[in-house]
């Protein structure tokens, strides 16, 4: 029986990843087991009988020989028991870093057990990490700088220019008023996408919107109004049926949500076509949808849409490719969802699921 016990715990000693070394009082090596060989370099035959500070680095044994001193003497331990971070030093030379358990047993006179894992894959795990994460750090730093910067030298200039152009329209002659207004429209288009820019740069930092109690209809009510010279201006008009008011904890900015899709509806639309939107109650959600009869989208493009900076089929039609991005990340700040299906009549159907109440 005790044989057998014998020699189940020889291989487990044996065949452990782990190195286990014992040392007499004496500091000299007295067991070797596979893994120490493997560790550290030495055969059983070359290291058996020498000293244990042959497998440390110079700077490590003095305070270890004045360890196992002071351990002797006193009868005191100050890392046996404890598992400790240290160094080891391999045949070739190499130093590199160990998890270290040491315990002590006496029989007529004590015999150490170190159990040492190299940590040498865990270190270098943890360093690129580290460098990861200051590079993240360092990212997000150029970003705050750059989204800081265009909001304030650029989006500036860009105003002046404006409105300086805005001076000169009417007195110039028809030619020149064609290039004046161009400079206008450009000037605008880099307003709105130095904005929209900052406000995506803002939605991404933010992991949580300030919550509350509002109604959607009236929210939407007021979008769909908003909208009125640019639905006028292409002859279009939109169908909006829901009555009821119909109240969600939400942040402010779902009305962004709304604004953008009726905004891609109606800019995606040929002249004199419709648009449809309602909210519907759907117990613990409100769907929200607004369908267009316009130019659609095609199937292969439907995944990328919603990602910053990715505008598909245009039609010609100036945009900042953003849109739909912060439509996203608001939803999902919501902890709701967004899609976008076909409209069986030609067209596309923009779907947003949102909770009416969520946990914050
Ligand atoms: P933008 O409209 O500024 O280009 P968006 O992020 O709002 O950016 O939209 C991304 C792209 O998705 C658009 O460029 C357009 O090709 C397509 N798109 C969005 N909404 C519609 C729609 N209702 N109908 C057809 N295409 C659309």
């Amino acid at each position: 029986m005790q044989q057998e016990f014998y020699s189940i715990y020889k291989n487990i000693v044996e065949n452990s990843t782990d190195a286990i070394i014992c040392a007499g009082e004496q500091e000299n090596i007295i067991f070797w087991n596979k893994a120490a060989q493997k560790m550290f370099g030495y055969r059983k035959e070359e290291v058996i009988g020498k000293p244990l500070t042959i497998l440390m680095p110079e700077s490590y044994r003095e305070k270890h020989l004045a360890g196992v001193k002071r351990f002797l003497k006193t009868g005191k331990p100050k890392v046996i028991g404890k598992v400790y971070e240290a160094e080891g030093l391999r045949k070739n030379g190499e130093v590199f870093p160990i998890q270290l358990a040491v315990s002590a047993t006496k029989n007529n006179t004590w015999i150490f057990t170190g159990v040492v894992r190299d940590i040498t894959e865990h270190k270098n795990a943890d360093m690129a990490l580290k460098k990861y994460a200051t590079r993240l750090e360092d990212a997000n730093l150029l970003k705050d700088l750059f989204t800081d910067i265009m909001r304030h030298d650029l989006l500036n200039p860009v105003g002046i220019i404006k409105s300086f152009a805005e001076l000169l329209v009417d007195g110039v002659n028809e030619k020149q008023k064609e290039i004046v207004l161009r400079i206008i429209k450009n000037a605008e288009a880099t307003i709105e996408m130095i904005e929209s820019a900052g406000y995506y740069a803002r939605l991404e930092s933010m992991e949580k919107l300030e919550m509350r109690r509002f109604d959607l209809n009236e929210i939407f009510k007021k979008v769909i109004d908003d909208f009125k010279p640019a639905l006028a201006a292409k002859n279009m008009r939109v169908e909006y049926s829901t009555k009821d008011a119909l109240y969600a904890t939400v942040s402010p900015m779902i009305e962004n949500v709304f604004s953008n899709l009726l905004s891609n509806a109606i800019k995606y639309s040929p002249e004199g076509k419709k648009v449809e939107a309602n909210v519907i109650d759907e117990n613990k959600h409100y769907k929200i949808y607004v369908k267009d009869w316009g130019y659609g989208i095609a199937d292969k493009d439907k995944a990328e849409l919603f990602t910053r900076f990715k505008r598909v089929d245009k039609k010609g039609v100036k945009g900042t490719g953003l849109g739909l991005a912060i439509v996203k990340r608001i939803v999902e700040l919501h902890k709701g969802r967004v899609w976008v299906e076909d409209n069986p009549q030609g067209g596309s159907i923009f779907y947003v699921e949102i909770p009416k109440h969520i946990e914050v």
